[in-house]
């Protein structure tokens, strides 16, 4: 079937101007077909094309992430966890908001516990303030919570409204306009972050600033088999390239990466440098004595990559983000479990509810 994009690049829908031999040019009126709907490459899903699974825990709090600086002995301690399904959006925002925190009238070598993007994005802003860096980390991408992403820019589910408070609201803002712009000086093959047309199933076509375009579409402006779907633009990250050059990028700058795990705040305190940022992810829940953390999980299924699908879609039927790594299907959000292993029967449904959904495919 052709596209609408096909049709219209032969400019002749509706009125077409017709020349006859010794006549006048005169108008005439095409017969108009049944618009078919705008075309988009389909998702193929079957269950024999997943080539990996993932599960993932969400570091969530109902009342927020937390940035906030506190005395441990003789050091300053900055907290940067707790962002729920919004850590890859927020990270860059959230971390600048912390060295803010942390770094006037400070001198020296710092210390930066994790190494998810949290402690990776904290960690560079640290050097390009000009301090020495070293991360501690229990664990290393790969092994981080951050590399299982998705890797959507969408600051989303993340905290409960009423929870919150007008201070943290205020926190967010900055923290999503700074990241929001660190990200786009960032597109590109080296970060692996890149712009595309995001399909929402919804019924509000009002823009916002962080979904530019954002509008409603026709019934025959997409092939997607739901009745309301909306069109904006926004970033996804491929998370394990961002990460990998990020630590990258760290090393080359001078920066010193220890694997090393902390029990307790003593240990943290029994550290030389005098300033440490705390970026352990839900490891905040253990270390510092957070109740309020909770593990989301999620849960991914892969499929083989399809590099002609460049667009993405988050709608009932779950969401799909395609990336040069495979296409993402996701995705679960199970409050309060907290084993990280995919589950055979949750991947098979995901990959079947995407299955039904690609099946009733309006086009090509
Ligand atoms: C399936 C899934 C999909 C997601 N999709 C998106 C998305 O599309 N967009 C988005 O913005 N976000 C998304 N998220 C959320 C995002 O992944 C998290 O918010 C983010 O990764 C949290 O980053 P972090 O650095 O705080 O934690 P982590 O990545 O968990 O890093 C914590 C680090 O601290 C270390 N650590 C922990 N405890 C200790 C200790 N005691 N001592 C020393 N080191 C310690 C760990 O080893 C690790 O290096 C998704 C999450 C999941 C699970």
């Amino acid at each position: 079937m052709e596209s609408r994009r096909g049709i219209l690049g032969t400019g002749l829908t509706g009125l077409g101007a017709l020349a006859l031999p010794g006549c006048a040019t005169i108008a005439t009126r095409r017969p108009v077909a049944a618009t078919p709907a705008t075309c988009l490459p389909r998702v193929n899903v079957s269950a024999d094309r997943v080539i990996r699974t993932m599960a993932g825990l969400r570091p969530y709090r109902a009342s927020g992430f937390v940035v906030r600086a506190e005395a441990l002995d003789d050091k300053r301690l900055v907290h940067n966890y707790g962002h729920g399904g919004a850590g890859i959006t927020l990270s860059w925002g959230t971390s600048r908001l912390a060295i803010e925190l942390g770094l006037p009238g400070h001198q020296g070598p710092v210390a930066v516990l994790g190494a998810g993007v949290m402690g990776l994005t904290t960690a560079r802003l640290v050097q390009e303030a000009g301090f020495p860096v070293t991360i501690y980390t229990a664990a290393l991408p790969p092994d981080t919570t951050s590399n299982i992403a998705g890797g959507q820019w969408h600051p989303y589910g993340h905290f409960d409204g009423d929870a919150v408070t007008a201070e943290w609201r205020a926190q967010l803002a900055r923290a999503a306009d700074y990241s929001w712009r660190r990200f786009q000086i960032m597109v590109g093959n080296d970060y692996g972050i890149r712009w595309l047309p995001t399909y929402a199933e919804s019924r509000n076509g009002r823009s916002d600033a962080h979904e530019p375009g954002r509008r409603l579409l026709g019934r025959q402006e997409h092939p997607f088999p739901v009745e309301s779907v909306a069109r904006y633009e926004t970033m996804y990250i491929e998370t394990g390239r961002f990460l990998r050059e990020l630590a990258e990028d760290i090393q080359i700058a001078g920066g010193h990466i220890v694997v090393r795990s902390f029990a307790t705040p003593a240990e943290v305190a029994a550290l030389s440098e005098r300033l440490v940022f705390n970026c352990t992810g839900l490891g905040a829940a253990a270390l510092f004595g957070d109740k309020e953390l909770t593990p989301i999980r999620g849960q991914l299924a892969i499929l083989v990559p399809q590099p002609e699908v460049q667009y993405a879609f988050n709608g009932s039927a779950g969401y799909m983000f395609p990336r040069a790594d495979g296409i993402l299907l996701g995705g679960t959000f199970e409050r309060g479990v907290a084993d990280a292993t995919p589950q055979s029967d949750d991947i098979a449904r995901i990959v079947e509810s995407h299955r039904r959904f690609y099946a009733g495919w309006r086009c090509g």
